[in-house]
């Protein structure tokens, strides 16, 4: 099935709601026993910490878009990433992270599982037999993030999926960055995909979510343990929001991916920048990787300024079209001066790296907005 068709009709079926062509929101936290509704029934709705008519919708979509077979919502992205972890992490378990992934990813991994005895190895992700070599008695996961971020590193998630199946791993990746739109990890062999949704999925910046997809007995058992127990549920208003984002993500993933290509060229003939970092411009040392397993990249990047760090900061605050902030995957342009106030390279980040998310405001614009204040800045 085209996300296309996924993204409009799948999943859904107005004659169960009165011929409603849009989802209705299902506003409430309890299903009581009626006609349609008897307890003890298959599929009936109890309480909306466990089931939702509007959230499972939505989950239904999401599952299909990952080729999953399925999926449940969070109230965050991780919501939804501390419960996967959870799912295959017991007592004194190793885990082979990605050092690059997403910071409070990284802090549950390494700061709170540890009271549970919880050993984590980081790799940079690049290196197959540094992946391999991390690998040990007690390594009861592999987690991914592919592209990392701020330095977009790509995993080869197949050759991982392999590698994992060897040694009875289970492998989960953070597919935020990409999209269903643009990487189906769980076809190269990954057991569980998880995302922010509050990124591209909800689309427009208004809410904070997450999702697991999986097979149908492990998900389940996440919706069971995980979800149910520490009850980071997505409430049926945010899921009715995801629902209308992913009406247009093929539609606003293509658009995101032409206008940050379009940026990307500007930034590479720009004299102040001294690299830039984005899966699909082919100076990436991935390039090849990331072509081979992704079918697009989104509007997030990074750029490396050669230029001392409070002149960075002077052209940002000069930009009109880019405001200041960490989050992205709304419609709108962002810019996050991470690396400008280093003054050398570490494992996660680089000197002199500003990330930006280019949003829906057209290339020229933004052009126009960083042209401007450059020259504001250094005349
Ligand atoms: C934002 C983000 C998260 C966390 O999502 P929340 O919805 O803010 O909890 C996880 N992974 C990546 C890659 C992110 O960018």
């Amino acid at each position: 099935m085209r996300a296309e068709e996924i993204c409009t009709h799948y999943g859904e079926d107005p004659s169960r709601f009165h011929g409603a062509v849009n989802v209705p929101l299902f506003q409430t936290s309890l299903f009581v026993d009626c006609e349609g509704n008897e307890s003890g029934r298959e599929g009936r709705y109890a309480y909306t910490r466990v089931s939702n008519p509007t959230t499972e919708i939505v989950e239904k979509k999401v599952a299909a878009l990952e080729q999953g077979e399925a999926a449940r919502c969070f109230s965050s992205g991780m919501g939804a990433i501390s419960a996967a972890m959870m799912h295959y992490l017991k007592r004194d378990s190793h885990v082979v992270a990605v050092a690059s992934i997403y910071a409070p990813a990284r802090r549950f991994l390494w700061e709170y599982m540890a009271r549970f005895g919880v050993t984590v190895t980081f790799v940079r992700g690049t290196d197959l037999d540094e992946i391999e070599a991390a690998i040990c008695d007690r390594t009861e996961l592999i987690y991914l993030e592919s592209p990392s971020t701020y330095l977009f590193l790509v995993q080869d998630l197949e050759k991982i999926a392999e590698i994992a199946k060897k040694h009875q791993v289970a492998t989960v990746i953070d597919n935020t960055y990409a999209t269903p739109i643009f990487q189906k990890p769980l076809t190269k062999g990954i057991d569980m995909v998880v995302h922010s949704a509050s990124k591209y999925l909800g689309g427009h910046s208004d809410i904070v979510g997450g999702v697991v997809i999986g097979r149908k007995e492990d998900v389940t058992q996440v919706a069971k343990d995980e979800r149910e127990l520490f009850g980071a549920v997505m409430s049926p208003f945010d899921s009715w929001l995801m629902l209308r984002g992913i009406r247009t993500l093929p539609v606003r993933m293509r658009q995101h991916m032409e206008n940050a290509m379009e940026m990307a060229s500007y930034f590479q003939a720009l004299p102040i920048i001294k690299e830039v970092i984005y899966p699909y411009w082919n100076t990436h040392p991935q390039y090849e990787l990331a072509k081979r397993q992704m079918t697009g990249a989104s509007g997030l990047m990074s750029v490396v300024f050669d230029l001392p760090g409070d002149q960075i900061y002077k052209i940002l605050r000069e930009l009109e079209f880019f405001s200041r902030g960490p989050s992205w995957g709304g419609y709108e342009s962002l810019i996050s001066a991470v690396g400008a106030g280093l003054d050398r390279d570490s494992e996660t980040m680089k000197k002199g790296l500003v990330r930006l998310h280019i949003g829906l405001e057209g290339a020229d614009l933004l052009k126009e907005d960083f042209d401007r204040a450059v020259k504001h800045v250094l005349g």
